[in-house]
């Protein structure tokens, strides 16, 4: 009995290992297959990821050179210290012939008039404008200084008196030292650098980075937002063109200016871009974007 119930136990055992058996070979088997599929996939996405990069660097080849044209804007907002001005447009092909910039597009990205200056573009240090007085000691581009002087004279014509340019002209080498006062005032106050740095850099901006430097943007009455309500206000946002003069720093556009909307704040770009200016509803950056891939 007992060797009967042994063999059967035997049995039973061999039976199993023959079912573990078959079990192993269908893994075996479903593995090979498993391996087979991913090296299948592998192969196609290192093809895949390979033709990817390819086109991927033809994109930025041409992203380079299509910027290259005139200003570039980083998306990170980090100011770039090379001067990337409109003025070095000098091409308007790629090397594959690809269309960028019409001939007649890229004489008025050279044109003065468009000279952009703002947070990621620094003007040329040599830089100064021809100047004339405007009012007292006040100085203004001489290219433009007849069109403010004519502006206002004509505000006062329409019966608005209340108007007057507080801030023109500003030399840069002078901003500079208003800067290094104003860092050791906050520092003298108990500020960290770090502090006085961002509290100067929000109220006087850094030189080289304000139209104020190029001679070319007046700040109206008493540089608030006091002056959006005023007469004077009206009359410009309805004439100030035909005067070459644009509202630089409109409220829906500070996400591309970088600048808080001033409504004091206007910048002579002749009468031509200041009327194309507003007719596209764009500020400064976006027209010369605009004139760059037109
Ligand atoms: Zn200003």
């Amino acid at each position: 009995m007992v060797k009967k119930k042994e063999v059967e136990q035997n049995r039973n055992i061999d039976s199993k290992d023959n079912g573990g058996q078959d079990k192993s070979n269908r893994i075996i088997f479903i593995y090979r297959i498993v391996v087979s599929i991913i090296m299948i996939i592998s192969i196609i996405l290192v093809y895949i990821l390979n033709h990817y990069g390819e086109s991927k660097e033809v994109d930025a080849m041409f992203n380079s050179n299509s910027i290259s044209v005139g200003n570039s804007y980083n998306s990170n907002g980090i100011v770039d210290e090379t001067l990337i001005s409109n003025t070095t447009a000098d091409t308007n092909t790629n090397d594959d012939g690809i269309h960028i910039t019409s001939e007649e597009n890229l004489k008025k990205l050279n044109d003065w008039k468009l000279m952009l200056v703002n947070y990621e573009n620094t003007m040329p240090e040599d830089y100064i404008p021809p100047l004339s007085n405007i009012e007292d000691d006040r100085q203004f581009d001489s290219r433009a200084a007849d069109s403010l002087i004519q502006m206002m004279l004509d505000m006062n014509s329409d019966g608005i008196n209340h108007i007057w340019a507080q801030s023109t002209y500003r030399d840069p080498n002078k901003q500079g030292h208003l800067i290094e006062e104003s860092i050791q005032e906050y520092l003298e106050e108990g500020k960290t650098q770090e502090e006085a740095e961002a509290l100067t850099l929000r109220s006087i901006g850094e030189p080289y980075k304000s139209e104020h430097n190029i001679g070319l943007a007046v700040d109206f009455n008493d540089v608030n937002y006091a002056f959006e309500s005023e007469p004077a206000f009206s009359w410009l946002m309805e004439n100030a063109e035909k005067y070459g003069f644009i509202l630089r720093y409109p409220a829906d556009k500070e996400d591309i200016t970088k600048i808080k909307y001033e409504p004091w704040h206007w910048r002579y770009v002749g009468p031509e871009y200041a009327k194309e200016i507003n007719n596209l509803g764009m500020c400064l950056e976006e027209y010369i974007e605009y004139l760059k891939n037109n």
